[in-house]
């Protein structure tokens, strides 16, 4: 890894590089590896000692497990060329079989995607789906905040937008269950724009929740942090590790950061970080209005992910899918999350939303059996002893602020919405909130690491 460029950190002295990259994320390392492809030079700095970011893959018992991103699904395309290039393989996520539905503390069990509801759950459910489809068929994906009801639908929530159009209670709970496991937010959290937003880029509500056919159809074999860390080794010493960017200053001739390292110089900066984070590093000229409110507005989603290997995979031979979802925590949303050849059987679940806040202030052990127990409950006395369970609270994460990916509430697409990729003078943006495909997912992340190296690639005339 390179060390920090020694000498002046005037702003009058030549660039040490053309490009410097804040994050050594997906993003982050997408845009150095574009970059070094078009013999641009530059530095990625990374402020902990790993790179992938959201994505984190750690060896628990026989295989490595993700306790960051970890599906990919078919239009996910950047993704999937790149683990192709990078020789990542995948394989599907397992979902044959019985999968559980826990409502008011009773469990239900159903086959096919959607749980017994009532029949008028299930028109209204219907009706939804029409509404949201029609919507999306001319949405304004590059500029929400173009479409003529922008006002309107960035003036309510999805709470309320709920309230107003659903009437059942399963067509609540459904979308309430919705919001949590793709948004680890609440409802209430979201403008209703930006919801249609998410779902525009994420190719429908169908895609965005289903295992076949959607984005978690498939694993990584060995891990997805695996993508990054090939990345990292072919960037070699243009990779810093251990380098939070402090502080960005920006004249005519080229950029100056201030790291834990020392300065870096460049010529221009890609930022491939959450726009919360982004908010945390001093900016010597004061950005433009616009892009300082969007920063503070953009918080992040609230989640922790746990993970329990087990001997056998008995909810498996009892003939259950290990999917389990409830309107309760700390077990949102349960998978299978066995490894690829069937050796380390494993369940994943997630503390999302208003349980990912609950949840991640009680005491870790406290956590462990509160989910060992709905482990029982779903799939039976076998779950009690799991071989090693670990988890991961990613809103205490400094270098995440929570997870999956910043989110807006109302007013704040219309009002900020165009600052998100915007160059603010030597300063370009990246990182998946700024993807208009798959936004918040890690193919959102590789489509703004292309972008903000070929905007850059464009300005510095190579
Ligand atoms: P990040 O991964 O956040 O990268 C930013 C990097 O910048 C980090 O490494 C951080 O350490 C660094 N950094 C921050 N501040 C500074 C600073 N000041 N100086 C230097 N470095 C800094 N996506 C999917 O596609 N499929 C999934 O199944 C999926 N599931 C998820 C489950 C969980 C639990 C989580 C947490 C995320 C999940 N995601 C999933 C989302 C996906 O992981 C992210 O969208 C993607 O990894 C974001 O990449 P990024 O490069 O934009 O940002």
């Amino acid at each position: 890894m390179a060390s920090s460029p020694s000498g002046s950190t005037s702003l009058g002295d030549p660039p040490a590089v053309d490009v410097l990259i804040v994050g050594g994320g997906v993003a982050g390392l997408t845009a150095g590896r574009e970059l070094t492809k078009r013999q641009i030079s530059c530095r990625v700095l990374e402020a902990r000692d790993r790179v992938g970011g959201r994505t984190y893959s750690l060896k628990v018992g026989r295989d490595w497990l993700d306790l960051g991103g970890q599906w990919i699904g078919p239009t996910q395309d950047r993704l999937a060329a790149l683990a192709r290039e990078l020789g990542v393989e995948t394989f599907p996520q397992y979902h044959e079989g019985t999968k559980l539905l826990s409502w008011g503390g009773k469990l239900v069990k159903f086959k096919g995607d959607i749980p017994w509801l009532s029949l008028g759950s299930q028109l209204e459910l219907g009706l939804m789906d029409w509404r949201l489809k029609s919507i999306l068929r001319d949405f304004p994906i590059e500029k929400p905040w173009t479409s003529p009801r922008a006002e309107e639908w960035d003036g309510q929530t999805v709470e309320t937008w709920k309230r107003r159009h659903l009437r059942t209670s399963g067509a609540k709970l459904f979308l309430d269950v919705v919001v949590r496991a793709v948004f680890t937010s609440e409802p209430r959290d979201l403008s209703f724009l930006y919801f249609l937003s998410y779902l525009k880029t994420g190719h429908g509500l169908e895609k965005l929740i289903s295992i076949k056919g959607g984005a978690q159809e498939s694993r990584f074999v060995g891990g997805a942090q695996r993508i990054s860390n090939t990345m990292a080794e072919q960037l070699g010493d243009r990779l810093v590790l251990s380098c939070p960017v402090r502080s960005v200053t920006q004249n005519a001739d080229g950029v100056v950061l201030q790291t834990d390292k020392g300065p870096f110089r460049g010529r221009v900066v890609i930022i491939a970080i959450p726009p919360l984070l982004a908010s945390r590093i001093h900016y010597s000229a004061a950005l433009p209005t616009q892009r300082e409110q969007l920063m503070i507005r953009m918080p992040m989603g609230s989640v922790i992910k746990y993970i329990a290997t087990y001997e056998r995979p008995f909810w498996r031979e009892a003939g259950f899918s290990g999917e389990a979802f409830s309107d309760t925590g700390p077990t949102t949303t349960t998978f299978d999350d066995t490894s690829h050849d069937g050796s380390q059987p494993a369940l994943v679940t997630f503390s999302d939303g208003g349980a990912g806040r609950i949840w991640g202030d009680r005491p870790a052990d406290e956590r462990r059996k509160a989910v060992v127990d709905e482990f029982v409950r779903f799939f039976g006395p076998q779950a009690a002893q799991p071989v090693d369970f670990v988890e991961k609270n990613w809103n205490e994460d400094p270098w995440s602020g929570g997870c999956y990916a910043g989110v807006m509430g109302p007013g704040v697409m219309t009002d900020f919405g165009p600052a998100l990729r915007q160059p603010c003078g030597r300063i370009h943006w990246a990182g998946t909130e700024t993807a208009v495909d798959w936004t918040g997912y890690i193919d959102g992340a590789i489509e703004s690491g292309q972008r903000s190296a070929a905007e850059v690639a464009a300005r510095l005339h190579k």
